[in-house]
């Protein structure tokens, strides 16, 4: 699958090589250089995504034959990508197939997220794993420009030990963002938030990577598409639930970005014309009755209540809370089985604070869908929390910000 990228991002174009795609035939133009490129690339994505793996695996993998596979295994230990190391139980009579792992501490990116209610900061290796991360609170209604300086501070405050190399960064941004006097703008993950970020931690030298920024929702989607409970599915809906509502929407293994990247606003999707006003000037939008805000005002608690506070009273029979949730959960099945109807996926996926709502109301969700939703479009459709939980927005954004060490594994990386 390929996940075209939204205007605005620098690095990773829309012809981006998927993270599962393997190498596909060069054609006859292209040099050995660039079929060593590609080559390269693939072995390193493929460590980086499947964590240790022999070179035998390898050259069965990505159907390379042996000695291309040592060459390049090789190459990417001498730059200092990957190591190699001989497996320490060898199944087998033989030399055994030296195993290759991604440097996982020493080659990292930076990855960020600028969320209603916090900023949060991580370190996250090749191979995927968060090594550090911080996060202070957000300015209610603060503009995603002024999350740039506490960010930088992030940032600063988990410098690693020296010799760590860099393969860039990115921000994932939460689609809408309330302005002080409550009206909702979708947030720009735009040009003006990129070069601020480049100005306050990227390296300034040509030809090195800078950050990215993308939809939060895109972003965590992306994150569960490539490690998590949709690793495989090309068609999937991810739901994120925050303040408000917002999907990445992923068909046919391509994001569903619209014009500007600005697709997948599912929570001002009309669901009751004659419903409560929306903050986007709106009325009656999905995420008036099936958000955080939505299960909050049910529950009769003040805004700011954490949700999960709401489904553990609902658990333990409080009965305002488990009317809350179930009020909720009706009306996340009533959304979804519209959205189900319209892309038909094979998988939705409930993240952010959905993720909570979703485990807690699973039944009504799932009653709701099965009497509104097509029978063709339902069927075969699994409906799962994600897997990732609140890092997906994080480790989705380090998903991209590898994006450019992954298809040009020995030019990419920049020294701390
Ligand atoms: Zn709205």
């Amino acid at each position: 699958m390929a996940i075209p990228l939204r205007r605005g991002l620098r690095r990773a174009g829309p012809d981006a090589p998927a993270p599962e795609q393997q190498p596909s035939p060069p054609a006859p133009a292209a040099g050995q250089e660039e079929i060593r490129r590609q080559n390269l690339g693939a072995v390193l994505r493929y460590v980086h995504l499947h964590g240790p793996t022999s070179r035998a695996e390898l050259t069965g993998r990505l159907g390379l034959n042996r000695s291309t596979i040592g060459a390049l295994a090789g190459d990417l230990a001498a730059a200092g990508l990957v190591t190699e190391e001989v497996p320490t139980t060898a199944r087998r009579a033989g030399r055994p197939s030296l195993v290759v792992s991604p440097c996982a501490t020493r080659v990292c990116a930076t990855a960020l997220s600028i969320e209603p209610r916090r900023l949060r900061a991580a370190r996250i290796g090749l191979g995927g794993r968060i090594l550090d991360q911080r996060e202070t609170p957000r300015p209610y209604g603060s503009s995603p420009l002024d999350a740039v300086a506490p960010l930088a501070d992030l940032v600063r405050g988990m410098a690693g030990e020296d010799g760590i190399r860099y393969a860039g960064g990115a921000v994932a941004v939460a689609d809408t963002i309330r302005d002080p006097d409550g009206t909702v703008r979708v947030a720009g993950a735009d040009d003006a938030l990129v070069a601020a970020l480049d100005a306050e931690l990227g390296d300034a030298r040509p030809g090195r990577p800078g950050f990215v920024a993308g939809d939060l929702a895109d972003i965590a989607a992306l994150a569960e598409h490539t490690r998590g409970v949709a690793a495989g599915v090309d068609d999937l809906l991810y739901l994120h639930g925050d303040r408000g509502l917002s999907a990445g929407i992923v068909t046919g293994g391509r994001l569903v970005v619209g014009h500007g990247g600005r697709s997948g606003k599912v929570g001002h999707m009309v669901v009751d014309p004659g419903g409560r006003r929306c903050g986007c000037g709106s009325r009656g939008c999905w995420e008036t009755e099936a958000g955080t805000d939505a299960l909050l005002r049910r529950a009769g608690a003040a805004p700011g209540t954490s949700p999960l506070a709401v489904l553990r009273a609902a658990a333990l029979g409080d009965a305002v809370a488990r009317d809350a949730l179930h009020g909720v959960a009706e009306w996340l099945g009533f959304g979804v089985a519209n959205l189900v109807n319209v892309f038909n996926p094979d998988l939705v996926v409930f993240g952010g604070t959905l993720r909570e709502v979703y485990a807690a109301g699973a039944g009504t969700v799932r009653r709701r869908l099965d009497s509104m939703a097509l029978p063709a479009s339902r069927e075969h459709l699994q409906l799962r929390a994600g897997s990732l939980g609140a890092d997906a927005p994080l480790i989705g954004a380090a998903e991209l910000a590898f994006g450019s060490l992954l298809n040009d594994p020995l030019h990419a990386l920049t020294a701390q």
